[in-house]
């Protein structure tokens, strides 16, 4: 057995892992307690990532054309290709498209590649889409990308301001840390707002449901609050700050009736809040998704911003503005400038000094002098022709972008896409030419940074599998082959991690705030074995403070923080024909796209089908009922995913969950319904208001399936499939009635010739169902019914593992009803122990009224905890069901 130290790749916490490879060729995970973003704690989908390291599904060789190809073949075409579209076309003629997947030597060279040898900044990547709202507020407050603080800010603050942040779903181990934190200190208050009630709720003193986009006008009230209240740093201001005068003018603009409008909060709600923040010295205002995702994003930033800067609450223990990032590397791409606004090492591209300084470092051709294609912008001009060859690498935009069917047609449509991906056929990689097998989790080796400016080293502790190659090598061979080999000749990721740090120090005296010089001669073997650090580490200093700003020193001209002057007035997009809000974001158990938390049965047992939560009574209005079908629709698309109807959303807003693709569901790819409008200063696409049309499906025949093989729909209205233990589980649902729901089912799965079928068919209802036996062991079983299907779901996933010798045994399966013996444990909420709601709840009402003892009757939150707000709402509302 041998144990590696390395890192999650999944969300921007950045946690430290112990990988340990058991004799019998699994892999066991375990937090890693001696690294200092999680000091040994992991979510649920760190805790199963030895559960998503199967090859199967992986791309293991280069193929063009669909045909297997060798590496010499696949890459001397890249290059061709690549050279030839930038000789007739020139170098704007030519795109990468790469992830916060992709570690920083990734990143570096293609960075590289593009903006000094291509001469092109047309690389943009996809953390465009998760945070480049919060890069451009940085950079007009700070004069640079910085996050001032740290993760142990969040556990010394006496106020904690979550701004359109779920993180206990998605930034699980930053909720843990900070619920520890308010239980060893009762007094630490935490205000959440978010227009839903999410699960993280659980943990604030208050929850102010805020109307979408209504961020820049709460802020603003509050800096106005702030002045009035006399809670203002005037020294700080003077001294380390400019505009203050004019973003207060901007910011009392709004007389309390239209303060009210726009955040869509009672004036006792914002006096409340506004009252302790003005009396809370002590205060972090941690934002994500719901602040950078918006047409207003950027200012948002500037709002928060603003107001720590008023009151100097900034760089110093327990206060400042803390921007958490979604994903592992979305940190080290913005520090290489993986997006199409930067250069390298934080310097600007606009800056012909800066460019100077890239360049004569680089020893380059050239050096690209103007900002390339953001995303949005990227595909619009694939779509339309000016891209002739685009590099994709390492992330899903035929799911994740918006307007997600337009920019599926541009890449169709392309003259020339290279893929590089660790699988074989996901919603983008089919419409590769070229596909290059890239190593994945595990097998790949270099550096990522995290939220609170931490570098770990990523390790790989398997081999690479077929032919697979790391992301930098792939860019390096194509580069040399462009003619450009000594700058791309690095024997292993350690070179290139050792040129980075150079560059980071290369002509910088302290005018840039990134600078990892100490690093510049590190050897490859305390490379191999590096330990995490926070930038900056800069040669021959001491290391510095870990934070910035708290005696200003801004990276500005004049050195000042800036304030913006920000109007806060924003535009409801709903109208008659298209009365909601659509809001999408990520669920506790699932990763983007699924591509690897979807390998992982224990992680669909959570959220098994996509959804849109709709308030009960837009429900009751529309004819809805909990379970039915709805499509969500707009002028871009359509989807159909199940009704969940919750008080925790507001009226006339839906929420549907970013992860499906048209590899697990027939119609629910919500970035279809997105449209291509950014906000324009970061240009980050605006996925989280925008209107929509909702209505109930009206299906023919609805149904659910287990079964020992996966299922492959056609011509199916609707279907969603997801991993279960022992199989595959799906629902779906036709438009027309069956004649004979049996003849469907057989069609749908591959019944082995000698199982034994039991089934049922109710003629005049139109159900049936059938479940087929293998020996002793389900195989299969379909059920069918005009109406939702009823029946125990993760009952009959737990009979999946069972034997069934007996008529009485197989006939419970049939009715997939349960018995005394067999309780229906109901939807899973703790995926570590399996243990279901309805166990949860009647362990609440047998006397359990706290998280702990839930875990002490049932195990359930005693692993990762990232059920444990599911369960703290589980044990309220089972409480106030029984005083009612
Ligand atoms: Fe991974 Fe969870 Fe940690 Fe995020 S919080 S890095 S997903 S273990």
């Amino acid at each position: 057995m041998t144990t590696t130290k390395t890192t999650c790749p999944y969300c921007g916490v950045g946690c430290g892992v112990l990988a340990t490879k058991e004799a019998d060729g699994s892999v066991s995970i375990k937090g890693d307690p001696d690294h200092p973003a999680n000091f040994g704690r992991l979510c649920s989908k760190g805790s199963a990532l030895g559960e998503t390291l199967g090859l199967d599904e992986r791309l293991l060789y280069p193929e063009i054309n669909g045909e297997r190809a060798s590496w010499d073949q696949a890459l001397d075409l890249v290059a061709d290709k690549f050279s030839t579209a930038i000789a007739e076309h020139g170098p704007d003629s030519v795109a990468f498209y790469v992830s916060g997947q992709i570690l920083t030597e990734d990143y570096y060279v293609a960075n590289k590649l593009m903006k000094g040898f291509i001469g092109s900044a047309n690389i943009d990547t996809n953390s465009r889409l998760c945070m480049a709202s919060s890069v451009a507020g940085h950079r007009r407050a700070f004069g640079t990308d910085t996050v001032p603080g740290t993760y142990e800010d969040l556990e010394l603050a006496d106020l904690i301001i979550l701004v359109g942040s779920n993180l206990a779903w998605c930034h699980p181990v930053i909720y843990q840390r900070i619920a520890a934190a308010k239980e060893a200190r009762p007094e630490m208050k935490v205000v959440l707002i978010d227009p839903r009630r999410t699960m993280t709720a659980d943990l604030a003193d208050y929850h102010l449901a805020i109307k979408p986009d209504g961020d820049v006008a709460l802020f603003n009230g509050l800096l106005t609050h702030l002045a009035k209240s006399g809670a203002l740093d005037h020294d700080y201001i003077e001294a380390h700050t400019s505009g203050f005068e004019e973003a207060l003018i901007a910011a009392s603009a709004l007389s309390p009736d239209q303060l009210c409008d726009q955040t869509g909060l009672a004036q006792e709600e914002l006096d409340a809040f506004y009252e302790l923040v003005s009396s809370t010295q002590k205060t972090v205002t941690v934002y994500s998704q719901g602040v950078n995702q918006s047409s207003s994003g950027s200012d948002k930033v500037n709002a928060i911003i603003n107001c720590h800067l008023a009151t100097g609450r900034i760089g110093r223990e327990g206060m400042g503005p803390f921007s958490i990032t979604g994903q592992p590397n979305a940190m080290g791409g913005r520090e290489v400038g993986g997006l199409a606004n930067m250069l390298a090492a934080h310097m600007n591209i606009e800056n012909p000094d800066h460019r100077d300084t890239v360049q004569e470092f680089w020893q380059s051709p050239t050096i690209a002098d103007s900002q390339g294609l953001k995303a949005v912008d990227m595909f619009k001009a694939v779509g339309d022709g000016r891209i002739k060859a685009l590099w994709i690498m390492a992330t899903n935009p035929v799911d994740s972008m918006p307007d997600a069917d337009g920019v599926q047609e541009a890449i169709k449509n392309c003259p020339f896409v290279v893929v590089s991906d660790v699988l074989g056929a996901t919603d983008t990689v089919r419409h590769g030419d070229v596909k290059l097998p890239a190593t994945g989790w595990g097998e790949k080796d270099g550096t990522v940074t995290n939220s609170e400016r931490r570098i770990s080293h990523q390790k790989a502790f398997l081999p690479a599998p077929g032919e697979a190659k790391a992301d930098w090598w792939q860019l390096a061979e194509v580069a040399k082959r462009m003619g450009f080999y000594d700058a791309f000749d690095w024997a292993n990721n350690a070179g290139i991690f050792r040129e980075f740090a150079a560059l980071s120090s290369y002509k910088n005296e302290g005018e840039r705030d990134f600078d990892i010089g100490a690093y510049a001669a590190i050897n490859t073997k305390d490379y191999d074995e590096l330990e995490p650090f926070q930038w900056p580490q800069a040669l021959g200093q001491e290391t510095k403070e870990t934070r910035f700003f708290a005696e200003g020193d801004f990276y500005t001209p004049d050195r000042k923080g800036r304030f913006l002057a920000l109007n806060a007035v924003a535009k409801d997009p709903r109208t008659s024909s298209h009365p909601f809000i659509l809001n999408t974001g990520r669920l506790r158990d699932h990763w983007h796209t699924m591509t690897r938390t979807g390998k992982a049965a224990r992680l669909s047992s959570h959220m098994a089908e996509p959804f849109a939560e709709i308030h009960p009574d837009d429900a009751a209005d529309l004819g809805i009922d909990d379970a039915d079908l709805v499509r969500v629709s707009n002028d871009y698309g359509e989807i159909i995913v199940r009704a969940l109807l919750t008080t925790r959303q507001q009226r006339c807003c839906v929420f549907v969950p970013l992860h499906w693709t048209d590899q697990f569901a027939a119609k629910a790819r919500v970035d279809v319904l997105i449209p291509p409008q950014t906000d324009p200063f970061s240009g980050q696409p605006a996925s989280k208001n925008n209107a929509v049309q909702v209505s109930r499906y009206e299906a023919a025949h609805y149904g659910f399936l287990i079964s020992r093989q996966e299922p492959h729909f056609d011509q199916t209205a609707y279907w969603s499939k997801a991993r279960c233990n022992g199989g595959w589980r799906a629902e779906f649902a036709l438009d027309v009635m069956l004649d004979n729901p049996l003849d469907f089912a057989a069609k749908l799965l591959t019944i082995p010739q000698d199982c034994v079928p039991l089934t049922y068919c109710d003629k005049t209802g139109g159900g049936a169902r059938g479940v087929w036996f293998e020996g002793e062991r389900l195989h299969s079983a379909i059920y069918l019914s005009k109406s939702p299907v009823s029946a125990s779901r993760s009952l009959l996933i737990d009979l999946m593992e069972q034997e069934h010798k007996d008529l009485a045994s197989r006939a419970q399966i049939l009715a997939a009803r349960p018995s005394a013996d067999m309780p229906d444990k109901g939807a899973i909420v703790c995926s570590c122990f399996n243990v279901g709601r309805n166990e949860i709840a009647a362990a609440a009402v047998a006397g359990c009224h706290t998280v702990g003892m839930i875990g002490d009757r049932l195990n359930a939150g005693t692993n990762c905890g990232s059920c444990r707000s599911e369960i703290a709402a589980l044990i309220e509302l089972n409480q106030l069901q029984a005083a009612e």
